[in-house]
């Protein structure tokens, strides 16, 4: 969407807050949840939480550290004061810090909403989830053309660069497998000199082809000893986004990229935890941004940073191509773990049997792989 339209419908949607923000009050059953204010938001005590998805609470640090666990396994660990917690071993960011409160620890309602109950109970939230796997996929290599990206001047490697190559390994990966990929550019190329356009034109290029699911690709910069893997979801309404204590004029919008938020917190946690194990680098953690690239999706989406240019070792590693190999063999992984998942939610219905009497149905051939097409880049850009 050209930015003069964003800025529209963001003026229009804040004009109708009434009508975004605030959900209908028609009567309905009582709050699952049971709440507390605390900071002046709704907390909800994860004991209470543990205990309805059948998991054990208790101090892992009296007053400091709460682990939920499942027969000894820890599921989910907590600790007070902290944005991040620790689900099956992943880093994940929630909106607001973990708080303590009547020798226990608790998490804001919308953090458990929206992020800790899904991930810990996702068949409670398969009819919030695409009832199928995905099919195309929209691969975005990030930068490109006059925009090169952050850059490591030692060895002179571009992020536009290196995610191209990420990118077109990636597509080949997920054609071999039977997907249909499309690249957002397949050569070193901007969509649009003006960077606003640039990042709107990429989720418009899904949302034209009409995509399943879309995936970002970057490369970080941050102070240089900082390495590791980052992945970002679109940051649901109301939700603050990380690094960001006061939210602003977007935080109240309900954009078209939140009608997946379930769908990108599985997505953003599969690519995620393939991306860490495989490549076993430190786990910057997955987070929730309303990146330009995310916010007008018409499918699920994430971002991922899958490394720092800033760092000399971690640079040298990406200049690599069997590493930027292992980088694209981690992210099919995530893309596969997600389809499985949704495979697993929504099983296929089993044929109807024949009825007594009647002839059996010609049996049909087997379903030939989905095809496969050459990735192209927009047209116009
Ligand atoms: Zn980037």
């Amino acid at each position: 969407m050209p930015r003069r339209h964003l800025t529209r419908w963001l003026a229009a949607a804040i004009l109708l807050g009434a009508t975004v923000a605030r959900p209908a009050a028609t009567p309905g059953p009582a709050p699952l949840w049971p709440t507390e204010l605390l900071h002046h938001l709704d907390y909800v005590d994860l004991r209470v939480a543990a205990a309805h998805f059948g998991l054990k609470a208790g101090w892992a640090r009296a007053d400091f550290a709460l682990a939920l666990t499942d027969a000894g396994r820890v599921r989910a660990s907590f600790e007070v004061n902290q944005k991040d917690f620790y689900f099956d071993g992943l880093r994940v960011f929630l909106g607001v810090p973990v708080l303590a409160h009547h020798d226990s620890l608790w998490v804001s309602k919308l953090d458990l909403i929206k992020i800790v109950a899904p991930l810990l109970d996702p068949a409670a939230h398969a009819a919030l989830l695409p009832a199928a796997p995905p099919h195309t996929i929209v691969v975005d290599p990030g930068h490109g053309g006059v925009d090169p990206g952050t850059r490591n001047p030692r060895i002179g490697l571009d992020e536009k660069t290196a995610t191209l190559d990420v990118a077109k390994r990636l597509a080949r990966i997920l054609e071999t497998r039977g997907w249909r990929v499309l690249l957002v550019r397949d050569k070193d190329t901007e969509l649009s000199r003006d960077k606003k356009t640039d990042l709107l034109m990429r989720d418009e290029f899904a949302n034209r082809n009409k995509a399943d699911l879309y995936l970002s690709i970057h490369f970080n910069h941050a102070t240089a000893s900082v390495t590791g893997i980052e992945t970002y979801a679109m940051t649901p309404q109301f939700m603050l986004s990380a690094g960001d204590d006061h939210g602003d004029e977007m935080t109240r919008v309900a954009f078209p990229g939140n009608r997946m938020d379930y769908a990108n917190l599985l997505f953003g946690a599969s690519l995620h935890r393939a991306l860490t194990t495989s490549l076993k680098v430190p786990d910057r953690g997955f987070k929730h941004a309303r990146e330009a690239v995310l916010r007008m999706l018409d499918c699920p989406g994430a971002l991922v940073e899958c490394g720092y240019l800033s760092n000399d070792a971690e640079a040298a590693r990406v200049a690599l191509p069997d590493y930027r190999q292992r980088i694209a063999e981690g992210l099919a992984t995530g893309i596969q773990e997600y389809a499985n998942a949704l495979t697993l939610l929504h099983p296929p219905a089993p044929a109807p049997a024949p009825a007594p009497g009647l002839l059996a149905p010609p049996t049909r051939p087997p379903a030939s792989p989905a095809p496969t097409e050459a990735a192209h880049p927009p047209k116009g850009s």
